[in-house]
């Protein structure tokens, strides 16, 4: 379903326009098509003003049509009613013209998606966006632009020469928001840059689950951690005022709401069974954030929650995210998603009756994504009065609003040479940082990193000379194989050591692919010669269902390269490029150093070498617990009763290395933790302070972590609660006090009846191994 398309046709009118609404107002009587020029800032009243306009003037048909999103497998290759691809895929340079004229000219589709097989260049999609907006703005009636959307969550990584950044889960591993908002500013541009301008991102998942195949696109584990780096994402895509009309800003498409990422098997779009207390406490809060500040457009969770699909439910539709939480944005469906609810989740008898249920529990738009059934059975069910127009104009209306806030009326294609700074090195330079920041030192033996450059090392391993571990899924393809092809001229690990110490002093060897030896003996005769083993394991890319796993831990051919590379006897660095934390307890304890890299995108192979050879202090730290046993898989909030019983002889908890855990060249030294009063009342703010020192010899960045514990409450409270955290940077000697500040709020829980609550009592704060009891007397 995915190829390249190169379009010939040039398209670049920039029309001229001031006086928009009178326009409007004759193209209305003169039902001409509309063809404005330039971005008008548009008042809120101009836009509702242009918007009803223009929704009068259409159609059930077009209406209908507006909410309908096509994959552009549509119009690369013939596709019959059943939505199976038949005929040859066309040639890369062009549409088929067949497809466009009946799903843009005849249905007035609102939305196409997606790429070919592989990544597209700056200029492909300039010529492809041209003829796509070519058909809907000058051969419909009514000239509606389309809108493009397109997964971008670590980047525009789908496109070929964009910048690339970590996945979000080794984004999170840097503990820096700042860094995340840069990063997704570039995104942003870079996707100005090729006209798609809705992301379907950022994943606002808190990612529960280590098996589950999406990890890696998630924020990590902690609802605090998500929200704030949600929030940080929305605002470097869309602006901090929101303002799409921006040139240079686009619309994030928050995801997957809600309750997604934590399915009882660990598999994609399984079940979850999830009481509402703990969807509300735990899932809820990063949407609500993100909405609160501003995103414009959201994605739906595929899966079932608690028995029912989240696709068909009105409760967590139209009661929670648009009457509870006010989101007044444009509701999209995932893949395919409205007809599962009839072939999948068997809720409804026909894909008609599938249509009914979400359209009536309050989707706006479908991706729908091969044909046209969708169109036809709303209009049906509209003209059987099963669903009102005034149901349809809800949807169509907020779809309308989006497309003109992006000023895609105003100039439906923007010139790629108006975004000089795509893919270039000032934004190489962010990205590498974010690669840098986002991996984490784990073990540390002995202090065997940072390597001398002088020292000589063999370098092995599946993971070491490619680009698609380092990359994972969404990188130029859906599953991310066409790494290693699109990304040429970025160093793989193995590269990126050779270029830091020089080709003589480094060999390699693969010893063993994913999953099988292939010629260990030439890994061993090499070791004879090298002072250090650079051992590089870990994962192939993945998304979706293609990732699902059966077993966490690393396949048995790398557990027996990594004891083989041990028995040599020659000091071991194990290098994890990978998207998920896959056991290693079998060998960990013959490593002698630790690094892990939750895929960090093209630059993720200089990034390590830096840290291996000493060039940067590592800073990042686990967003997840990185687990040690396949059955003892906690996220850090477990709970007293969690931890089994020692008298019967159980372990205890004890993950490989614990939310949070990350080692640095330097050492830190935690003081003082105080807080400003010993009991609070209601409407007090808590101060927390403490103080942290650079006790080591190198300049270090440290991320302080804030926890705390209430001590009683009547929903059992977990042990730890991440409530804040910052990033400080320290010079050896040099020390400074961070101070975090609490509302009441902040240390609430949902109770019983589903409401944010707290009977105030006795909490600890812990920072570090520091921890400090606090009391809330509240006046009931
Ligand atoms: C995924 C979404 C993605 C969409 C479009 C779906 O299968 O679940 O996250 O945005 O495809 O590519």
């Amino acid at each position: 379903m995915k190829t390249n398309l190169l379009i010939h046709s040039c398209f670049c009118q920039r029309f001229k326009f001031d006086r928009y609404i009178l326009l409007l107002l004759i193209v209305t009587l003169l039902e001409l098509p509309v063809f404005p020029q330039k971005t008008i800032k548009n008042s809120k009243t101009d836009l509702d003003t242009k918007v009803e306009l223009l929704l009068k003037r259409m159609t059930l048909k077009e209406k209908v049509g507006q909410m309908a999103q096509i994959d552009i497998a549509t119009f690369i290759r013939r596709v019959d009613p059943h939505g199976n691809f038949y005929g040859p895929q066309v040639e890369p340079n062009e549409l088929v013209a067949d497809s466009l004229q009946k799903y843009i000219v005849e249905y007035g589709i609102g939305s196409i998606f997606n790429i070919g097989s592989k990544g597209y260049t700056i200029e492909q999609w300039y010529h492809f966006i041209t003829q796509i907006q070519e058909y809907a703005v000058k051969r419909t009636r009514l000239g509606i632009p389309i809108l493009y959307g397109l997964d971008a969550i670590k980047g525009n990584s789908l496109t070929a020469g964009a910048t690339v950044f970590p996945q979000p889960l080794g984004m999170a591993c840097t503990w820096n928001p700042e860094l995340v908002k840069k990063a997704n500013e570039i995104t942003a541009y870079e996707m100005r840059a090729t006209n798609t301008l809705l992301n379907f991102g950022p994943n606002l998942d808190v990612g529960m689950h280590p098996l589950w195949s999406r990890l890696p696109e998630t924020f990590g584990e902690d609802v605090y951690l998500c929200k704030v780096m949600g929030e940080a994402a929305v605002d470097g895509l869309e602006g901090e005022n929101n303002d799409l009309s921006n040139f240079n800003k686009i619309t994030s498409a928050i995801k997957h709401f809600v309750a997604y990422s934590f399915p009882v098997t660990g598999k994609d779009r399984t079940q979850a069974w999830i009481p509402e207390l703990y969807v509300r406490e735990y899932f809820l809060p990063p949407f609500e954030a993100a909405i609160k500040t501003g995103a414009h457009a959201l994605v739906l969770n595929s899966a079932e929650l608690n028995g029912e699909p989240i696709h068909a439910s009105k409760y967590w539709i139209t009661n929670v995210l648009r009457k509870e939480l006010k989101f007044d944005g444009v509701i999209l469906s995932d893949w395919r998603d409205i007809e599962k609810l009839y072939y999948q989740h068997h809720v409804a008898t026909s894909y008609k009756e599938a249509i009914f249920l979400a359209i009536d529990a309050g989707i706006d738009m479908n991706m729908v994504p091969y044909d046209n059934r969708f169109m036809d059975l709303l209009i049906e069910l509209v003209n059987e009065g099963k669903i009102s127009e005034k149901r349809i104009d809800e949807s169509v209306r907020r779809i309308l609003k989006l497309k003109f806030e992006l000023g895609l009326f105003d100039q439906p294609v923007r010139n790629y040479k108006d975004y000089p700074e795509f893919g270039g090195e000032k934004f190489r330079m962010i990205a590498k940082q974010a690669a840098l920041e986002s991996i984490v030192l784990l073990k540390n033996k002995n202090n065997t990193l940072p390597l001398n450059k002088n020292a000589k090392v063999l370098v092995v391993g599946p993971t070491a000379n490619t680009m698609q571990s380092l990359n994972g899924g969404w990188t130029y393809s859906w599953q991310g194989v066409a790494a290693d092809l699109f990304a040429q001229e970025k160093n793989t690990i193995f590269e990126a050591i050779q270029e830091k110490v020089g080709t003589e002093r480094v060999a390699y060897s693969r010893g063993a692919n994913f999953h099988q030896i292939d010629n260990l003996q030439d890994a061993l005769d090499k070791a004879k010669n090298s002072d250090y083993i650079i051992l590089c394991l870990g994962e192939e890319p993945y998304a979706e269902t293609p990732g699902f796993i059966e077993d966490l831990y690393l396949p048995d051919a790398q557990t027996e390269l990594a004891k083989t590379m041990a028995s040599t006897g020659k000091p071991v660095i194990l290098i994890l490029a990978e998207g998920r934390p896959r056991l290693i307890s079998k060998f960990e304890h013959l490593m002698d150093a630790v690094l892990v890299g939750f895929c960090p995108g093209n630059e993720g192979g200089d990034a390590f070498a830096d840290i291996i050879f000493g060039d940067y202090n590592p800073s990042g730290k686990l967003c997840i617990t990185y687990p040690r046993y396949p059955n003892d898989l906690m996220t850090y909030n477990y709970k007293d009763t969690d931890l089994p019983d020692h008298y019967y002889g159980n372990n205890g908890h004890q993950p490989q290395y614990r939310f949070g855990y990350g080692l640095s060249y330097t050492t830190f030294k935690y003081s003082n933790l105080n807080t400003n009063k010993s009991v609070y009342s209601e409407k007090d703010t808590i101060e927390i302070s403490v103080d942290v020192e650079n006790t080591g010899n190198k300049v270090g960045q440290e991320t302080v972590l804030l926890f705390s514990r209430d001590v009683i409450a009547r929903i059992v409270p977990p042990l730890h609660r991440l409530r804040r955290f910052e990033k400080i940077t320290l010079h050896p000697g040099e020390k400074k006090t961070v101070t975090f500040r609490l509302t009441i709020n902040d240390l609430k829980y949902v109770g019983h009846d589903n409401q944010w609550t707290t009977e105030g009592g006795e909490f600890i704060f812990f920072i570090d191994k520091l921890s400090k009891n606090i009391n809330i007397e509240l006046h009931k």
